[in-house]
This record gives structure tokens, C-alpha cells and sequence, in this order.
């Protein structure tokens, strides 16, 4: 099933984050299983995740948290209005991978 599993929310500078883990995400066109991806809404962010791999093997928790991280930063971008270093997809899945394993050395970030 594709209900929501567990949601959080978070805040940056008044916009609204909703983060929704799911068994399996979804693109819209064309259809196909994705990590993740991002909606925005005026000053409203929604986050999906991915909690199943595409055959239905769980994903590990340090998967789902480095596309957190991805999904994110593509959040942040835009929230800043950097819709230019939003969309360059290399930088921002970097972004994610640089923090994510500085994080696992004990930084908060
Ligand atoms: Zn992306």
C-alpha cells in the first residue's frame, strides 16, 4: 500500500515542510518509483519519501536519510529563490552526500 507511514513538519523562514514517508513514491510522467521528490505550493514544501526499494526490499535508514537531505536541499534553493541551483541535480544530490557523511562523523548539520 502507498499511505503515509509517518509525517513530520518543519519550518524555514515562514514556508511550511511536510515530510511524508511512504512505501513508494511515485513520478508523475512517466510513472515510475523514485527515492523521492519534492512539491512546492506557494509557501508550502511536501516532501515524499520512499521507505521500499523498486522490487519492495526496505531501504536502509541511511538511504532514507540521504534523500531527506537531497529532497532538502532542493527546498532550501527554492526557498532562497536559487531555482537555478535547484534544479542542477549533481550539486544538490553533492550537497546531501557531503553532509550526510560529515554528520556521521559527529557535526550537526
Ligand atoms: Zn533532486
Amino acid at each position: 500500500m502507498n499511505k503515509v507511514k509517518k509525517r513530520e513538519k518543519y519550518e524555514l523562514f515562514g514556508s511550511k515542510i511536510t515530510v511524508e514517508y511512504m512505501d513508494c513514491v511515485i513520478s508523475d510522467d512517466p510513472e515510475h518509483w523514485i527515492y523521492g521528490h519534492c512539491r512546492e505550493h506557494g509557501d508550502k514544501f511536501t516532501i515524499q519519501i520512499s521507505l521500499e526499494d523498486v522490487d519492495g526490499k526496505p531501504m536502509t535508514k541511511d538511504s532514507i536519510e540521504r534523500t531527506l537531505r537531497h529532497e532538502l536541499f532542493h527546498v532550501i534553493c527554492s526557498r532562497g529563490q536559487y531555482i537555478n541551483v535547484g534544479d542542477d541535480e549533481p550539486l544538490i544530490e553533492w550537497l546531501s552526500l557531503c553532509t550526510f557523511t560529515l554528520n556521521k562523523q559527529g557535526l550537526k548539520i
